[in-house]
Protein backbone atom coordinates (compact mmCIF):
# COMPACT_ATOMS: atom_id res chain seq x y z
CA UNK A 1 0.00 0.00 0.00
CA UNK A 2 1.04 3.44 -0.84
CA UNK A 3 1.29 5.22 2.63
CA UNK A 4 -1.53 7.28 3.13
CA UNK A 5 -0.12 9.38 4.76
CA UNK A 6 2.54 10.48 1.73
CA UNK A 7 -0.80 10.92 -0.08
CA UNK A 8 -2.50 12.75 1.99
CA UNK A 9 0.30 15.45 2.55
CA UNK A 10 1.14 15.39 -1.30
CA UNK A 11 -2.85 17.15 -1.46
CA UNK A 12 -2.32 21.04 -1.86
CA UNK A 13 -4.38 22.17 1.00
CA UNK A 14 -3.82 19.41 3.26
CA UNK A 15 -2.89 20.95 6.92
CA UNK A 16 -4.12 17.97 9.46
CA UNK A 17 -4.30 20.97 12.20
CA UNK A 18 -7.25 22.37 10.87
CA UNK A 19 -9.23 20.61 8.00
CA UNK A 20 -12.06 21.86 6.37
CA UNK A 21 -14.93 19.19 6.62
CA UNK A 22 -15.66 19.13 3.04
CA UNK A 23 -11.96 18.48 2.74
CA UNK A 24 -11.98 15.25 5.25
CA UNK A 25 -14.66 13.79 3.89
CA UNK A 26 -13.17 13.95 0.41
CA UNK A 27 -10.16 12.56 1.58
CA UNK A 28 -11.78 9.43 3.25
CA UNK A 29 -13.88 8.24 0.12
CA UNK A 30 -11.03 9.07 -2.29
CA UNK A 31 -9.25 6.68 0.29
CA UNK A 32 -11.97 3.41 0.52
CA UNK A 33 -12.40 1.45 -1.96
CA UNK A 34 -15.78 -0.98 -1.72
CA UNK A 35 -15.44 -4.11 0.37
CA UNK A 36 -14.41 -6.92 -2.21
CA UNK A 37 -17.16 -10.16 -1.67
CA UNK A 38 -20.72 -10.28 -3.06
CA UNK A 39 -23.08 -13.00 -2.69
CA UNK A 40 -26.53 -14.04 -4.37
CA UNK A 41 -29.68 -13.57 -2.38
CA UNK A 42 -33.62 -14.21 -2.66
CA UNK A 43 -35.27 -10.96 -3.64
CA UNK A 44 -37.01 -11.16 -0.09
CA UNK A 45 -33.24 -10.93 1.71
CA UNK A 46 -32.21 -7.76 -0.61
CA UNK A 47 -33.70 -5.06 1.04
CA UNK A 48 -31.26 -2.22 1.70
CA UNK A 49 -28.47 -4.15 0.10
CA UNK A 50 -26.28 -2.89 -2.62
CA UNK A 51 -25.98 -4.27 -6.33
CA UNK A 52 -22.48 -5.48 -7.21
CA UNK A 53 -23.51 -6.04 -10.69
CA UNK A 54 -26.22 -4.06 -13.32
CA UNK A 55 -29.89 -6.14 -13.05
CA UNK A 56 -30.01 -6.29 -16.99
CA UNK A 57 -33.88 -6.58 -18.39
CA UNK A 58 -34.08 -9.98 -20.24
CA UNK A 59 -37.21 -8.90 -21.97
CA UNK A 60 -39.33 -5.38 -22.33
CA UNK A 61 -41.25 -4.49 -19.50
CA UNK A 62 -44.18 -4.03 -20.06
CA UNK A 63 -44.13 -7.19 -22.44
CA UNK A 64 -47.12 -6.39 -24.52
CA UNK A 65 -48.04 -2.83 -25.84
CA UNK A 66 -51.28 -2.98 -23.62
CA UNK A 67 -54.39 -0.81 -22.39
CA UNK A 68 -54.28 1.45 -19.50
CA UNK A 69 -57.70 1.51 -19.34
CA UNK A 70 -60.86 -0.97 -19.48
CA UNK A 71 -62.67 0.21 -22.24
CA UNK A 72 -62.88 -0.11 -26.16
CA UNK A 73 -59.65 -0.86 -28.42
CA UNK A 74 -60.12 1.20 -31.63
CA UNK A 75 -58.58 1.72 -35.06
CA UNK A 76 -57.90 5.81 -34.55
CA UNK A 77 -58.53 6.54 -38.47
CA UNK A 78 -61.85 5.06 -37.97
CA UNK A 79 -63.28 7.82 -36.12
CA UNK A 80 -64.76 11.13 -37.25
CA UNK A 81 -63.31 14.14 -36.57
CA UNK A 82 -66.47 15.41 -35.50
CA UNK A 83 -69.93 13.54 -34.32
CA UNK A 84 -69.86 10.53 -33.26
CA UNK A 85 -68.80 7.03 -34.57
CA UNK A 86 -70.56 3.73 -34.44
CA UNK A 87 -68.20 0.45 -35.08
CA UNK A 88 -69.00 -2.93 -34.43
CA UNK A 89 -68.20 -4.69 -31.52
CA UNK A 90 -66.34 -7.90 -32.27
CA UNK A 91 -65.44 -9.55 -28.62
CA UNK A 92 -63.35 -8.65 -25.52
CA UNK A 93 -59.49 -8.74 -24.98
CA UNK A 94 -59.11 -9.72 -21.30
CA UNK A 95 -56.11 -9.23 -19.42
CA UNK A 96 -53.59 -12.13 -18.86
CA UNK A 97 -55.25 -14.01 -22.26
CA UNK A 98 -53.50 -14.37 -25.46
CA UNK A 99 -55.58 -11.86 -27.81
CA UNK A 100 -56.12 -13.61 -31.14
CA UNK A 101 -59.19 -10.99 -32.17
CA UNK A 102 -58.16 -8.57 -35.31
CA UNK A 103 -59.67 -5.57 -35.19
CA UNK A 104 -60.33 -4.07 -38.79
CA UNK A 105 -61.70 -0.86 -40.23
CA UNK A 106 -65.20 -0.37 -38.43
CA UNK A 107 -64.90 -2.42 -35.83
CA UNK A 108 -63.79 -2.15 -31.92
CA UNK A 109 -63.02 -4.87 -28.90
CA UNK A 110 -63.94 -4.11 -25.41
CA UNK A 111 -60.32 -4.20 -23.88
CA UNK A 112 -59.53 -5.04 -20.24
CA UNK A 113 -56.73 -2.47 -18.28
CA UNK A 114 -53.27 -4.24 -19.03
CA UNK A 115 -55.29 -6.78 -21.56
CA UNK A 116 -52.88 -6.98 -25.06
CA UNK A 117 -53.94 -4.23 -27.51
CA UNK A 118 -55.08 -6.50 -30.99
CA UNK A 119 -53.81 -6.15 -33.80
CA UNK A 120 -54.74 -2.80 -35.66
CA UNK A 121 -55.81 -0.89 -32.82
CA UNK A 122 -53.83 1.91 -32.03
CA UNK A 123 -55.99 3.89 -29.20
CA UNK A 124 -57.99 3.18 -25.87
CA UNK A 125 -61.30 4.96 -25.67
CA UNK A 126 -62.51 4.92 -21.59
CA UNK A 127 -65.47 2.87 -21.27
CA UNK A 128 -67.58 5.57 -19.40
CA UNK A 129 -67.73 7.69 -22.53
CA UNK A 130 -68.90 4.77 -25.16
CA UNK A 131 -72.79 3.83 -25.18
CA UNK A 132 -73.54 0.44 -26.65
CA UNK A 133 -76.49 -0.14 -28.65
CA UNK A 134 -76.60 -3.97 -29.27
CA UNK A 135 -73.79 -4.68 -31.39
CA UNK A 136 -72.92 -1.31 -31.93
CA UNK A 137 -70.74 0.33 -30.08
CA UNK A 138 -70.85 4.66 -30.07
CA UNK A 139 -68.01 7.00 -30.02
CA UNK A 140 -68.16 10.08 -29.01
CA UNK A 141 -65.72 12.68 -31.10
CA UNK A 142 -62.57 14.30 -29.68
CA UNK A 143 -60.31 10.87 -29.02
CA UNK A 144 -56.38 11.63 -29.48
CA UNK A 145 -54.17 8.91 -31.30
CA UNK A 146 -52.30 6.51 -28.75
CA UNK A 147 -54.41 7.76 -25.78
CA UNK A 148 -54.77 5.41 -22.89
CA UNK A 149 -51.73 2.94 -24.12
CA UNK A 150 -49.37 1.69 -22.90
CA UNK A 151 -46.05 0.65 -25.25
CA UNK A 152 -44.04 -2.37 -24.86
CA UNK A 153 -40.61 -1.40 -23.29
CA UNK A 154 -41.65 2.19 -22.02
CA UNK A 155 -40.82 1.39 -18.21
CA UNK A 156 -37.65 -1.34 -18.47
CA UNK A 157 -35.89 -2.24 -21.98
CA UNK A 158 -34.97 -5.53 -22.84
CA UNK A 159 -30.90 -6.20 -22.94
CA UNK A 160 -30.60 -2.79 -21.42
CA UNK A 161 -29.98 -2.44 -17.59
CA UNK A 162 -32.70 -2.27 -15.47
CA UNK A 163 -30.80 -1.25 -12.07
CA UNK A 164 -27.28 -0.32 -11.73
CA UNK A 165 -24.54 -1.87 -9.69
CA UNK A 166 -23.73 0.14 -6.44
CA UNK A 167 -27.57 1.09 -6.53
CA UNK A 168 -28.78 0.70 -2.64
CA UNK A 169 -32.25 -1.73 -3.32
CA UNK A 170 -35.22 -0.01 -1.65
CA UNK A 171 -38.93 -1.27 -1.78
CA UNK A 172 -39.38 -0.13 -5.19
CA UNK A 173 -36.00 -1.74 -6.90
CA UNK A 174 -37.33 -4.82 -5.13
CA UNK A 175 -40.35 -4.92 -7.53
CA UNK A 176 -38.64 -3.87 -10.43
CA UNK A 177 -36.17 -6.84 -9.31
CA UNK A 178 -39.50 -9.19 -9.90
CA UNK A 179 -41.58 -7.19 -12.97
CA UNK A 180 -38.25 -9.15 -14.40
CA UNK A 181 -38.64 -12.12 -13.39
CA UNK A 182 -35.88 -12.71 -11.29
CA UNK A 183 -35.77 -14.23 -7.92
CA UNK A 184 -32.44 -13.71 -7.03
CA UNK A 185 -29.91 -11.07 -7.01
CA UNK A 186 -25.98 -10.37 -6.83
CA UNK A 187 -25.02 -8.39 -3.92
CA UNK A 188 -22.41 -7.21 -2.33
CA UNK A 189 -21.86 -8.77 1.20
CA UNK A 190 -22.71 -6.40 4.47
CA UNK A 191 -19.67 -4.85 5.73
CA UNK A 192 -18.11 -5.45 9.43
CA UNK A 193 -17.23 -3.07 11.54
CA UNK A 194 -15.58 -3.73 15.25
CA UNK A 195 -16.46 -1.13 17.94
CA UNK A 196 -15.22 -0.14 21.08
CA UNK A 197 -15.33 2.95 24.09
CA UNK A 198 -11.77 3.90 25.94
CA UNK A 199 -11.86 5.11 29.28
CA UNK A 200 -10.83 4.54 32.65
CA UNK A 201 -14.36 6.14 33.48
CA UNK A 202 -16.91 3.91 31.89
CA UNK A 203 -19.36 2.10 33.28
CA UNK A 204 -21.24 -0.79 31.30
CA UNK A 205 -25.08 -0.66 31.70
CA UNK A 206 -26.25 -3.15 34.09
CA UNK A 207 -23.81 -2.06 36.80
CA UNK A 208 -23.36 0.09 39.56
CA UNK A 209 -22.06 3.39 38.32
CA UNK A 210 -19.08 4.14 39.87
CA UNK A 211 -18.08 7.60 41.80
CA UNK A 212 -17.04 9.95 39.19
CA UNK A 213 -17.71 7.28 36.59
CA UNK A 214 -19.81 7.48 33.53
CA UNK A 215 -22.28 5.10 31.49
CA UNK A 216 -20.56 3.97 27.88
CA UNK A 217 -23.52 5.26 25.59
CA UNK A 218 -21.24 6.01 22.88
CA UNK A 219 -21.04 2.11 21.77
CA UNK A 220 -25.28 1.69 22.01
CA UNK A 221 -25.45 5.36 19.56
CA UNK A 222 -22.60 3.43 17.70
CA UNK A 223 -24.58 0.12 17.66
CA UNK A 224 -27.53 1.86 16.35
CA UNK A 225 -25.84 4.22 13.78
CA UNK A 226 -24.09 1.00 12.08
CA UNK A 227 -26.97 -1.48 12.58
CA UNK A 228 -29.54 1.25 10.38
CA UNK A 229 -26.64 1.28 7.92
CA UNK A 230 -26.96 -2.14 7.56
CA UNK A 231 -23.82 -3.06 9.05
CA UNK A 232 -22.25 -6.73 10.88
CA UNK A 233 -21.59 -5.00 14.19
CA UNK A 234 -19.17 -6.82 16.09
CA UNK A 235 -19.10 -4.56 19.82
CA UNK A 236 -15.95 -5.33 21.75
CA UNK A 237 -16.91 -3.47 24.92
CA UNK A 238 -14.95 -1.30 26.87
CA UNK A 239 -11.33 -1.42 26.53
CA UNK A 240 -9.48 0.61 29.72
CA UNK A 241 -6.93 2.87 28.82
CA UNK A 242 -4.25 0.43 29.25
CA UNK A 243 -1.73 0.36 26.45
CA UNK A 244 -1.72 -4.39 26.70
CA UNK A 245 -5.83 -4.35 26.79
CA UNK A 246 -5.77 -1.22 24.00
CA UNK A 247 -3.18 -3.14 21.46
CA UNK A 248 -4.82 -6.82 22.29
CA UNK A 249 -8.71 -4.77 21.19
CA UNK A 250 -7.28 -3.34 18.19
CA UNK A 251 -5.58 -6.80 17.15
CA UNK A 252 -8.73 -8.44 17.59
CA UNK A 253 -10.93 -5.96 15.53
CA UNK A 254 -8.37 -5.62 12.88
CA UNK A 255 -8.74 -9.53 12.33
CA UNK A 256 -12.18 -9.86 11.73
CA UNK A 257 -13.34 -6.34 10.79
CA UNK A 258 -13.45 -4.11 7.32
CA UNK A 259 -13.22 -1.29 9.45
CA UNK A 260 -12.81 0.01 13.46
CA UNK A 261 -14.57 2.47 15.14
CA UNK A 262 -13.37 3.82 18.68
CA UNK A 263 -14.49 6.85 20.74
CA UNK A 264 -12.49 8.83 23.28
CA UNK A 265 -8.77 9.09 23.50
CA UNK A 266 -7.67 11.06 20.21
CA UNK A 267 -8.30 14.35 22.21
CA UNK A 268 -5.60 16.81 23.12
CA UNK A 269 -5.94 15.69 27.10
CA UNK A 270 -5.72 12.30 26.42
CA UNK A 271 -2.84 9.74 27.16
CA UNK A 272 -0.54 10.03 24.50
CA UNK A 273 -0.20 6.25 24.62
CA UNK A 274 -3.44 5.32 22.45
CA UNK A 275 -2.31 7.64 19.80
CA UNK A 276 1.05 6.40 19.51
CA UNK A 277 -0.33 2.34 19.55
CA UNK A 278 -2.91 3.53 16.94
CA UNK A 279 0.28 4.80 14.90
CA UNK A 280 2.24 1.74 16.04
CA UNK A 281 -0.21 -0.64 14.64
CA UNK A 282 -0.75 0.82 11.41
CA UNK A 283 -0.68 4.41 9.28
CA UNK A 284 -3.04 6.90 11.14
CA UNK A 285 -3.30 10.46 11.02
CA UNK A 286 -4.74 12.47 13.48
CA UNK A 287 -6.29 15.53 12.51
CA UNK A 288 -7.97 18.40 13.78
CA UNK A 289 -11.03 19.23 11.94
CA UNK A 290 -12.19 23.11 11.69
CA UNK A 291 -15.93 21.96 12.96
CA UNK A 292 -17.67 21.71 16.14
CA UNK A 293 -18.53 19.57 17.80
CA UNK A 294 -15.96 16.70 16.75
CA UNK A 295 -12.66 18.87 16.29
CA UNK A 296 -10.40 15.51 17.10
CA UNK A 297 -10.54 12.31 14.98
CA UNK A 298 -8.10 10.26 13.50
CA UNK A 299 -8.45 8.01 10.26
CA UNK A 300 -6.23 5.69 8.85
CA UNK A 301 -5.62 1.95 8.41
CA UNK A 302 -4.69 -0.69 11.57
CA UNK A 303 -2.31 -3.13 10.10
CA UNK A 304 -0.51 -5.33 12.62
CA UNK A 305 0.68 -7.74 10.69
CA UNK A 306 2.39 -5.03 8.20
CA UNK A 307 2.34 -4.94 4.28
CA UNK A 308 0.40 -7.54 3.91
CA UNK A 309 -2.06 -7.94 6.67
CA UNK A 310 -5.47 -7.27 5.37
CA UNK A 311 -6.41 -5.00 8.61
CA UNK A 312 -8.75 -2.92 8.63
CA UNK A 313 -10.07 0.88 8.29
CA UNK A 314 -9.76 3.06 11.71
CA UNK A 315 -12.34 5.40 12.32
CA UNK A 316 -11.11 7.50 16.04
CA UNK A 317 -13.94 9.38 16.90
CA UNK A 318 -14.09 11.78 20.38
CA UNK A 319 -15.30 10.72 23.39
CA UNK A 320 -18.01 13.33 23.83
CA UNK A 321 -21.64 11.91 22.99
CA UNK A 322 -22.65 14.57 20.31
CA UNK A 323 -19.44 14.72 18.80
CA UNK A 324 -19.31 11.20 17.99
CA UNK A 325 -23.02 10.97 16.52
CA UNK A 326 -22.15 14.30 14.31
CA UNK A 327 -18.65 12.98 13.35
CA UNK A 328 -20.18 9.70 12.24
CA UNK A 329 -22.76 11.45 10.01
CA UNK A 330 -20.20 13.27 8.52
CA UNK A 331 -17.42 11.34 7.87
CA UNK A 332 -17.93 7.61 8.86
CA UNK A 333 -21.44 7.36 7.50
CA UNK A 334 -19.99 8.26 3.93
CA UNK A 335 -17.49 5.70 4.34
CA UNK A 336 -19.27 2.77 5.40
CA UNK A 337 -21.72 3.64 2.49
CA UNK A 338 -18.51 3.64 0.24
CA UNK A 339 -17.10 0.75 1.96
CA UNK A 340 -20.75 -1.28 1.34
CA UNK A 341 -20.75 -0.36 -2.61
CA UNK A 342 -23.21 2.15 -2.72
CA UNK A 343 -22.16 4.72 -5.73
CA UNK A 344 -23.05 7.66 -5.66
CA UNK A 345 -22.90 8.09 -1.93
CA UNK A 346 -25.43 10.02 -1.05
CA UNK A 347 -24.95 13.37 0.96
CA UNK A 348 -27.99 14.27 3.90
CA UNK A 349 -30.23 16.33 1.80
CA UNK A 350 -29.57 20.17 2.31
CA UNK A 351 -32.01 23.04 2.02
CA UNK A 352 -32.36 26.66 3.78
CA UNK A 353 -34.52 27.36 6.00
CA UNK A 354 -35.39 30.44 8.65
CA UNK A 355 -33.49 30.40 11.70
CA UNK A 356 -35.87 31.27 14.67
CA UNK A 357 -34.25 31.50 17.87
CA UNK A 358 -30.44 33.63 17.56
CA UNK A 359 -27.72 31.38 18.01
CA UNK A 360 -23.72 31.94 18.90
CA UNK A 361 -21.19 30.85 16.47
CA UNK A 362 -17.15 30.91 16.68
CA UNK A 363 -15.24 31.89 13.20
CA UNK A 364 -13.17 29.78 11.13
CA UNK A 365 -15.17 26.48 11.52
CA UNK A 366 -18.17 24.15 10.25
CA UNK A 367 -20.57 23.90 13.20
CA UNK A 368 -23.42 21.24 13.46
CA UNK A 369 -25.81 22.68 16.00
CA UNK A 370 -29.21 20.45 16.35
CA UNK A 371 -31.76 21.52 15.12
CA UNK A 372 -35.86 20.65 14.23
CA UNK A 373 -37.79 21.74 11.64
CA UNK A 374 -41.43 23.02 11.03
CA UNK A 375 -43.44 25.17 8.67
CA UNK A 376 -45.29 27.95 8.89
CA UNK A 377 -47.15 30.23 5.95
CA UNK A 378 -45.70 27.11 3.74
CA UNK A 379 -42.29 28.18 4.42
CA UNK A 380 -39.65 25.76 6.44
CA UNK A 381 -38.43 27.27 8.77
CA UNK A 382 -35.66 25.28 12.26
CA UNK A 383 -35.72 25.87 15.76
CA UNK A 384 -32.58 25.18 17.76
CA UNK A 385 -32.66 22.26 20.31
CA UNK A 386 -31.35 24.39 22.99
CA UNK A 387 -28.28 24.15 24.78
CA UNK A 388 -25.98 22.55 22.18
CA UNK A 389 -22.70 21.15 24.37
CA UNK A 390 -20.95 18.21 23.15
CA UNK A 391 -22.14 16.07 25.73
CA UNK A 392 -25.44 16.82 25.91
CA UNK A 393 -27.38 14.19 24.11
CA UNK A 394 -30.49 14.90 24.81
CA UNK A 395 -29.93 17.50 22.11
CA UNK A 396 -29.61 15.02 19.36
CA UNK A 397 -32.86 13.01 20.62
CA UNK A 398 -34.75 15.90 20.02
CA UNK A 399 -33.36 17.26 16.78
CA UNK A 400 -34.24 16.19 13.51
CA UNK A 401 -31.46 18.15 11.16
CA UNK A 402 -28.27 19.37 11.85
CA UNK A 403 -28.05 23.38 11.00
CA UNK A 404 -24.82 23.57 9.38
CA UNK A 405 -22.87 27.17 9.58
CA UNK A 406 -20.42 27.68 7.07
CA UNK A 407 -16.35 28.33 8.53
CA UNK A 408 -16.76 32.12 7.40
CA UNK A 409 -20.33 32.48 9.03
CA UNK A 410 -20.63 34.55 12.41
CA UNK A 411 -23.67 34.76 15.04
CA UNK A 412 -26.70 34.03 13.69
CA UNK A 413 -29.98 36.46 14.47
CA UNK A 414 -33.07 35.43 14.74
CA UNK A 415 -35.14 35.35 11.45
CA UNK A 416 -31.89 34.74 9.46
CA UNK A 417 -31.39 32.02 6.91
CA UNK A 418 -28.80 28.97 7.46
CA UNK A 419 -28.38 25.68 5.62
CA UNK A 420 -29.83 22.55 7.39
CA UNK A 421 -28.93 19.10 6.33
CA UNK A 422 -32.08 16.62 7.15
CA UNK A 423 -31.69 13.35 8.95
CA UNK A 424 -34.89 12.93 10.32
CA UNK A 425 -36.03 9.49 8.18
CA UNK A 426 -32.58 8.98 6.74
CA UNK A 427 -30.92 7.58 9.96
P1 LIG B 1 -12.23 11.71 25.61
O1 LIG B 1 -12.34 12.05 24.17
O2 LIG B 1 -11.88 10.28 25.84
O3 LIG B 1 -11.33 12.68 26.31
O4 LIG B 1 -13.67 11.91 26.23
C1 LIG B 1 -14.33 13.16 26.21
C2 LIG B 1 -15.57 13.13 27.08
O5 LIG B 1 -16.50 12.18 26.58
C3 LIG B 1 -15.34 12.76 28.53
O6 LIG B 1 -16.20 13.56 29.34
C4 LIG B 1 -15.77 11.33 28.59
O7 LIG B 1 -16.17 10.94 29.87
C5 LIG B 1 -16.89 11.27 27.59
N1 LIG B 1 -16.95 9.93 27.04
C6 LIG B 1 -15.92 9.27 26.48
N2 LIG B 1 -16.32 8.05 26.05
C7 LIG B 1 -17.64 7.95 26.36
C8 LIG B 1 -18.60 6.92 26.19
N3 LIG B 1 -18.28 5.77 25.59
N4 LIG B 1 -19.87 7.15 26.60
C9 LIG B 1 -20.19 8.32 27.18
N5 LIG B 1 -19.31 9.33 27.38
C10 LIG B 1 -18.04 9.15 26.98
MG1 LIG C 1 -10.95 9.09 27.25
Amino acid sequence: MTSLLKTFSCTDDYDPDSLPVERARQLILDTLQPVAGHERLPVHQALDRVLVEDVIAPFNVPAHDNSAMDGWAVRHADLAVSGETRLKNIGTAFAGRPCTAKVGAGETARIMTGAALPEGVDSVVVQEVVRVDGDAVIIPPGQRLEQHIRRAGEDLQAGKPALSAGKQLRPAELGIIASLGLAEVSLRRRVRVALFSTGDELCSVGTPLLSGAVYDSNRYTLWGMLTRLGCDVIDMGVVRDDPAALEAAFREAAGCADAIITSGGVSVGEADFIKQLMAQLGEVAFWKIAMKPGRPMAFGRIQPGGENDAGAWLFGLPGNPVAVMVTFYQFVRPAILKLAGVNPVPPFPSFPARCVDAMKKGRGRTEFQRGVLFQENGEWCVRPTGTQGSGILSSMARADCFIVLEPEREKVGAGETVQVQLMSGLV
